[in-house]
Formats: structure tokens, sequence, C-alpha cells
């Protein structure tokens, strides 16, 4: 009774200062009491509020798990605001679902859902997880784990590679050479990871326990997230060079103020961006500028206009950095991207290597296309 108390006015206090998760009006929590429900919500309402706020410790979670599972926790963290309706707190969280699977332990089905003032509600993100009923409250884990569990392990030099069913050593093998001349060039150590061979982002998702993420409408490729020692891919390939560049920069550069449409330039140069090898991008890139010759560049640039599904800064920035690295040397590519976070001293860096401003911009990039057919 001591607890039903404590409870129903824990959660009486969160209702009145503003909750993070509400209930869906038709939940049912079979052969469960009003304190069940109301321990449920309050351990939910914590473990939310610290997802929402993107911490880098989440309540009712085990450490360890949150440590091995940090792609699912990022997947499903700092989901509440919306650009495209300029709004911080759009979307809200509802428990949608709750079923035991075993004794004390349930399947909990949380939405991120958003409710525009005059349209159709938005479905952000819903997703599943385990929640173990415990003496003081609640624990919540990811189902990632236990799905991978029957999965295939091999292991080449740094690179444990999981998958499900089918394995191409020669390909793992150029990948995990890839690994280590990457990080000769940047005079670190080859990273060391798990990487799991996902078919599309879809089955990603569904690995995750994620039954949908609005990101992924149509995609058939290019999900790729990582941390130190995780690497998760939807490209149903024994290898993601593309993001791996990203993943080394992301540990060499933390804490710096770097140029994301330069990063993407040089793993373009190296790996090639959406499926397509960097010659098969110049290829577009060519016959796109054939059939649009009245194109200025720059004005592209600033536009973050796209072909197809390539960026022309991304193209734009591949053929300076190839040229930069024939002509100069890798550190020169190294140092541009530490030209500010928006760019600010793009010009400016470049400038150190090769004479570049917005009114040659045009002509120069044209040389360089020009020269790669
Ligand atoms: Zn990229």
């Amino acid at each position: 009774m001591k607890y039903f108390f404590t409870y129903s006015m824990l959660f009486y206090c969160i209702c009145c200062t503003g909750q993070s998760i509400s209930k869906n009006k038709f939940i049912k929590f079979e052969n469960k009491d009003s304190v069940f429900e109301a321990k449920l919500m309050l351990f939910l309402e914590e473990f939310i509020t610290d997802l929402k706020e993107d911490r880098d410790t989440i309540r009712h979670v085990d450490k360890d798990h949150f440590e091995k599972n940090k792609i699912f926790f990022g997947f499903v963290s700092n989901y509440s605001e919306s650009a495209t309706y300029e709004d911080e707190n759009f979307y809200q969280a509802q428990l949608l679902n709750c079923y035991p699977i075993a004794d004390k332990t349930f399947k909990i089905q949380i939405g991120y859902l958003g409710s525009p003032d005059s349209s159709e509600p938005i479905v952000h993100t819903i997703f599943n997880l385990k929640a173990m009923e415990t003496d003081a409250g609640f624990v919540f884990e990811s189902h990632f784990e236990e799905n991978l569990r029957s999965w295939h392990r091999r292991k080449l030099d740094n690179i444990v590679f999981r998958y499900e069913d089918s394995f191409d050593e020669s390909r793992a093998w150029k990948f995990e050479k890839f690994n280590k001349e990457f990080a000769e060039l940047n005079d670190v150590d080859p990273l060391q990871f798990e990487y799991i061979k996902g078919i599309n982002p879809h089955h990603v998702l569904e690995l995750f326990g994620i039954d949908y993420a609005v990101a992924y409408n149509g995609e058939v490729r290019g999900l790729g997230h990582a941390t130190e020692d995780h690497f998760v891919s939807g490209i149903n390939e024994e290898g993601y060079e593309h993001d791996l560049i990203h993943n080394y920069y992301g540990q060499i550069n933390k804490g710096k103020e770097t140029y994301r449409p330069w990063e993407e330039g040089i793993c373009a140069y190296y790996a090639g961006s959406w499926g397509d090898s960097f010659a098969e991008m110049m290829t577009k890139f060519a016959n796109f500028m054939d059939k649009n010759p009245e194109t200025n560049l720059w004005e592209k640039y600033e536009e973050k206009f796209r072909i197809g599904k390539h960026d022309i800064r991304f193209l734009c920035n591949g053929l300076l950095v190839k040229k930069l690295v024939e002509e100069v040397g890798y550190s020169s590519i190294v140092d541009v991207l530490e030209c500010g976070k928006k760019g600010e001293e793009y010009f400016k860096k470049l400038n150190n290597y090769i004479e570049l401003d917005e009114h040659n911009f045009h002509s120069t990039i044209m040389d360089l296309l020009q020269n790669i057919q």
C-alpha cells in the first residue's frame, strides 16, 4: 500500500509539471493493477526524459547495456524537435502497448508522435523495448543483442564481421585493407570494431526493434552508424568505406569544428557515395553539365543543389580533394577540413594551395571535371 501512495503521488506530480510520455488512450495492462501502471509510467517518464535530452547516461538502463547499444539509444534520442514545423517540442512520446513475454518481463512499444494544428498526425518513430520489473521499479533494455544472437561471427584482423546468411570473404578483406591504409594515412592505429551487415535500412531498424523511423521512408541504401566499437550498416556489403572515413574523422576530430561538405568530398574521392564509385559520380556530374551548360556551379553550391542523390557541394569538393591529394598531399585536405563548421574559412584555407574564390569557382571545377574524363 505504501508503494501505491508513493507512486501515485509521484505520478500525480509529473502530470502537473508537464510529462515526457503519455499513454495510448486504449492501452490495457492485462491483470495488472493501478500500482503497476503508475510505477511503469513513473520509470518510463525518467527514461524518456533522459532520451529526449540526449544524456550520456539513461536512467533505468544498465550502464554496460547502454554502452553496447549506444547506436540504438542514439537512434531514439533527441527526438522532439521538428525543423519542418519549427517546433522544439513537436514530437511527444506515447506508450502504445505493453504485454508480458516472461515472468516479470514485458514488451513495451513506444511511439513518437506529432500533431500539426491543421493536418493529419505524424508518426516519427515506433520502437520496442524490454521492461523488466524489479523490486525498485523497472529496468529497460533494447532487443538488439537478442536479435543478433543467432548471427554468424567472423574475425579478420581488426574487424569482427557479424552476418545473418552469406559472407563474401574477399569483399571483407578489401574493407579491412582499406581500414589499415586509411589508418596509416592518418598516422593512427586501425579502428577495431564489430561490423554488423544489414541488408538495407529497414533490416537494420528491425534488428534494433524499431518498427518505423520517418527518416528511412523508401530508402534501400545508405544507413551507416558507428560508435568506437560497433558499426552497423544497411547496404548488404561486407564493408562500407565511405562511412568508415566518417568514423575515423569522428574520432580524430572530436571537439573540432570541421566542415561536413568537405569531409563528404574526401569520402567521395576515396570511397564514392550512394553506391556510386568516384568515377561514376563524376560521369553523372559531367552528363548533367553537358545537358545544363548554363549552370553556375558556385550558385548551385550555395543552393545545396542535388544531381540525383548527389549533393553538388560534395561533387565539387571531391574534385578539389583529388587535385590537392595528387599535387600537394594528404595533409592539405585535412587542413582544409578545419575551415569552420559552416566553411567560414573555406576559400581562405583553399587559397593556401590553389587560387580559388567565388568568381573562378565555376571555371576551376569545370576544368577539373573535363580533365578527369
Ligand atoms: Zn557521407
